[in-house]
């Protein structure tokens, strides 16, 4: 029998899927890494148990007492709130409002306190967490690492704070910050950005394509090149469109894989990557951030909306604007 303790003890240990059937002539492998199926639905989870169990070591909680304040896009917030509330303590979260309506139910169903803030305070905020992200995006090397057998060769992950993207090329191409030699510095690492905010693109001295503004993906394009991104262990940054990633993510959900909007776009430049002549035969992983019951309000689901109305006759409530 093997039974779990806690709640925090579902954490990790994410298994992959096999994605090569939308690479064109299964030219490559695609494995998705499905951070989507953690208790919590999203990347962020670790995150949430690795800053709290570390918090706990330094002594710096006291269960009933203690209150825990942090500045998040959502997925970070519902990870603390998840696991304050295993371990009992309060849970104040400040998130811009324009994130999904979704995810201000979840941090308050998890007995979060939530405060709303103009979209443009909430990144420096949630960025200057830049060493635990790299805490517990260390996790996601390893076993990345392992599940391939050491086989992976392109790595493929969205860029919100950056933490994934560095945390486990980091741990694969080899750096001061783990206590080991370099697995393989050869690793070709993607990193992936919204079209329309292709800020990580310009800083790599690359040129932007077409209107910059708001996009529709929400986890990446914070906005800023963030602090934790370490530009030199990129080896390519793909700008996908809003569009293209509604796209991808809806043929996701028709292979019965419910992701949100931030996978889509993931999958749709791994994708791109994989089907290249020079990748042929490579076995690339890519990250599934998060789990897609989580996006209903996202303007990509018009459709299932009008659908459902005919079904109900009658209006469902009108989607929270959060296309930003
Ligand atoms: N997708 C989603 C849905 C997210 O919540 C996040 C985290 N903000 C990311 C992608 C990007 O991950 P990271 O912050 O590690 O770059």
């Amino acid at each position: 029998m093997r039974v779990e303790a806690r709640p925090s003890d579902l954490v990790g240990g994410t298994p992959l899927i096999d994605l090569s059937s939308l690479v064109p002539n299964h030219n490559a492998t695609l494995l998705g890494k499905m951070e989507s199926l953690e208790p919590c639905s999203s990347v962020k989870d670790r995150l949430g148990k690795s800053m709290i169990d570390q918090a706990e070591k330094d002594g710096l909680l006291i269960p009933g007492k203690s209150v825990l304040v942090e500045a998040t896009s959502g997925n970070t917030g519902i990870a603390l709130a998840f696991i304050a509330r295993e371990r009992g303590y309060r849970c104040i979260l400040t998130m811009p409002e324009t994130m999904s309506v979704e995810r201000r139910m979840m941090l308050l169903a998890l007995g979060g306190e939530v405060v709303l803030t103009p979209k443009e305070t909430m990144v420096h905020g949630a960025l200057a967490k830049a060493n635990e992200i790299l805490q517990e995006s260390g996790e996601k090397g390893p076993e990345t690492w392992r599940d391939t057998d050491g086989t992976i060769d392109i790595f493929v992950a969205g860029v919100g704070t950056g933490g994934t993207v560095t945390g486990v090329s980091q741990y694969i191409k080899g750096c001061t910050e783990f206590d080991c030699p370099p697995l393989m510095p050869e690793l070709y690492t993607v990193a992936v950005e919204p079209q329309e905010q292709m800020l990580i693109t310009e800083a790599r001295g690359g040129t932007k394509i077409g209107p910059q503004g708001p996009h529709r993906i929400q986890g990446i394009g914070a906005g800023l090149v963030p602090e934790v991104l370490d530009i030199d262990l990129l080896d390519e940054v793909v700008a996908v469109h809003s569009s293209k990633a509604e796209e991808m993510t809806l043929k996701l959900w028709m292979m019965g894989l419910p992701t949100g909007v931030s996978s889509g776009a993931i999958v749709e430049a791994a994708v791109q990557v994989c089907s290249r002549p020079e990748n042929k035969d490579k076995i690339a992983v890519c990250i599934i951030p998060s789990f897609g019951e989580r996006y209903f309000t996202h303007p990509m689901f018009a459709q299932t909306k009008t659908k459902a109305e005919a079904l109900t006759k009658q209006p469902l409530p009108e989607p929270f604007d959060n296309t930003e």
